[in-house]
Parts: structure tokens; sequence; C-alpha cells
């Protein structure tokens, strides 16, 4: 990579820090132990204090060499709550110590919540970590797949975190609710489920998978649409409400491209990633989602140690990462609907002869929820007649 393209590349924003590698529970559809990688099992359990001050440091350079106005810290895991509150107090004060002052930081932190208690929210209230919590639906959904090692369904135990969030006290701090689709599940019961619990907004994430390993439910005949059937039911739903009930990402983001807009969503649009990954051990990494690829495939063998994130900006994946529609397949490229639709989640284009060449295995899906979007906003997109730039 020479100085111009570094000077051009977009500097990270968000970084993801593992403070914890092991999880509580035992989900069966978890990018991180029930798919290709499985780096996890040689990595130390929790972010020592050394590889955590040198990762605020390395922030705090890539802060100061960019002129950064902000950044945000995902704190993650596994299970973030297991690194236990003083780990997570020790690295919010060695970010803040490290990263100049002129660049505001916005803590954020994904758990299973089963953990989630006052103390926690008490330190999380001093430090303005915002939460986020995973859940699939109510119990039978859920505990299809959120389940404990031993079996064991996991939403009783998750309900009291959201209670918790819910209440005066905490409101700020939550962030919303993660929720993996299930085609098992039915998509309406799902969301009025959730908005049971108030939630600011909903992340809905289709399950991982790819053209090597199709996702459960994916047909091969492209011409059936089960996860956009699935969307659409609560987009309408959601979008019919008398009031906006809560924020929805995936449905935002397509309205806003549609609009001429950005997405907040990786899984949609053109946006550049500006996202880094730091394991427990300090290696930097692209997403976690590429774990479902192959095993290494999220690696860029470079360390906090040893190697800056502009390092890492030059690490030719991430660079290829950055190049928009350039680095789309030729099918997309020629896709009416490229700039809305993006190719779709980098990792759901893998296919093992070819990479990441490739439309997302939910192209047809994808073709199909943006056109009943762009249908709904009345955009005249070019939306009638058969589905086509679906990739197959
Ligand atoms: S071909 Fe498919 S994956 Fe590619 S942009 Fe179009 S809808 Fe998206």
């Amino acid at each position: 990579m020479t100085r111009g393209e570094l000077e051009e590349a977009t500097p990270f924003r968000q970084v993801l820090l593992k403070v914890h590698s092991r999880c509580n529970l035992s989900c069966d559809h978890c990018y991180m132990y029930e798919h290709a990688d499985q780096s996890w099992r040689h990595r130390p359990m929790v972010m020592s204090k050394r590889i955590i001050d040198t990762t605020a440091a390395r922030i705090g350079e890539h802060a100061e060499r960019h002129g950064l106005g902000a950044v945000v810290v995902i704190l993650h895991g596994g299970e973030p709550l297991l690194a236990g509150a003083h780990t997570i107090d020790y690295t919010v004060r060695a970010i803040r110590r490290a990263v100049p002052k002129t660049t505001a930081i916005r803590y954020g932190l994904q758990t299973n919540g089963l953990l989630l208690d006052a103390r926690f929210l008490d330190l999380f209230a001093q430090h303005g970590i915002e939460v986020g919590v995973s859940l699939d639906g109510d119990a039978e959904a859920n505990d299809r797949h959120r389940r404990y090692a031993d079996g064991r369904g996991s939403h009783t135990g998750v309900v009291p975190a959201l209670r918790l969030l819910q209440s005066q006290r905490y409101r700020h701090l939550y962030g919303g609710i993660l929720c993996t689709v299930d085609l098992y599940n039915d998509p309406v019961d799902v969301y009025e489920h959730l908005l049971g619990f108030e939630p600011p907004g909903i992340d809905l994430l289709l399950p991982h998978g790819n053209w090597t390993k199709p996702p459960p439910g994916r047909p091969d005949d492209q011409t059936q649409t089960p996860y956009a059937e699935w969307l659409i039911s609560v987009f309408d739903r959601w979008i019919n409400a008398p009031r906006r009930e809560t924020r929805i990402r995936l449905f935002e983001s397509i309205i806003s491209l549609l609009l001429g807009g950005r997405t907040t969503s990786e899984a949609v649009g053109l946006g550049k990633v500006d996202l880094i990954t730091i394991e427990t051990d300090g290696a930097i990494e692209q997403g976690d989602t590429l774990k479902t690829t192959a095993e290494g495939a999220a690696a860029t063998g470079l360390h906090v140690a040893r190697n800056s994130f502009d390092e890492a900006l030059a690490h030719p994946a991430i660079h290829g990462r950055q190049q928009g529609i350039a680095a789309l397949s030729e099918i997309c490229r020629r896709c009416p609907i490229v700039k809305i639709c993006g190719g779709g989640l980098y990792a759901h284009r893998y296919r093992v002869d070819n990479g990441f060449v490739n439309p997302t295995v939910y192209s047809a899906d994808m073709f199909r929820l943006i056109r009943h979007i762009a249908g709904r906003v009345a955009l005249g997109l070019p939306v009638k007649g058969p589905v086509r730039g679906t990739g197959v």
C-alpha cells in the first residue's frame, strides 16, 4: 500500500475488544465457537492488563494520528461480563487515559444478559457504557438455540437484566436487543415479544452462512426467499404501527440508503469498513463474522505489541474491504440495487473456491426485501417485474 493510499484509507473509528474469550452459554448458532474458526481454543480467557494497556495506547495513537473526533469502543467476548467488573473498569480507564482529550469515546457492551446486575450497571453508569442484550424471542423461540451447555434455556435468566435496563435508573444505558432470525419462529410474535422489553432499538441478524455452508432453511432455489418473507412480516408490522415503537437498524439503514443517506449496518450499503477487532491475546483481527467462513479467515497476523492500527489499515484484506463497489463481484456491480444492498454482509459472500467475490448467499432475500421496502417508500426504484440481480 502506498503512502497516498494510506492517507486515503478510512481510519478505524470502532474498536471491538474481546475482554473475555469464553461464554457461559453454548448457543448452537454462535459464530465464535460453532463455525469454521476455532482459534478461541488457544487464546487466553481474559485480556491481561498488559494487553489492555498496549491496546489503549494503539487506540490513542490512531486517534491522534488521524485527528479522530470520536471513537466507539465495544466490549465484547465470548461473554464480556465474565471478565469481571474490575477488568472492565480497568479497560475503560486505560483507554480514557491513552486517548487524546479531544477525542470523545463512546463505550458499548454486548452481553447475553445472564450476569448483568445492578452492580455492573452502576459501574456502566459511572463510565457511560451502553448495553446491548442478545435475545431471540420468547422462551420457546430463544431457547431453541440460546442454551447452557447442559441444555437448559437462557430466556428466564435474561429477563431480569432487561427489566433492570427498562427501569428509570438504568434506561439511559439501554442500547437495545440483538436478535438472530430463526425461520421456525413467527416473526411478528418475536417482534412483539421483544417490544415487551421496550428496547430503544432492535438489531435483526441473519444467521451466519455462506455459499459453501448455507444458512439454515436457505433453499438452493433462488426464486424462494424465506428470510425476506420473515423480515417483511416484521417490517410491515413495524412500519404500520400507529407510532414508532422502536428502531430497527436494518430497516432504517435500507430506508436511509434509499433516500440517499448512509447506513449504520454493515449488512447493507457500500460503507467502508472502519471496525477492528482485538482478541484477548492482543491479535489484531478483522470482523468476527469472518470466523464463520474458514479457520483463520479473520486473522491479519498483526498484534498490538508489534503493529499500529495504520499497519492494519494497510493489510490487503482490510484495504480490499474499503474499496466499495470496485471490490464487489461483477454480478453485484451490475445489480440495480447495489448501492442499497452493497453485496450483503461480507462473510455471507464466501465460497470455498473463490473467496468473497460473490453476492451474499442471501442475495435473493436481500433483493426481495429491498424491493419491498423501496415500494413502501415509493421511490420508483427499478423494482417491477421478475426478481433480477439475485446473483444466481
Ligand atoms: S446481486 Fe444480490 S447481493 Fe449483489 S447487490 Fe444485488 S441483491 Fe445484493
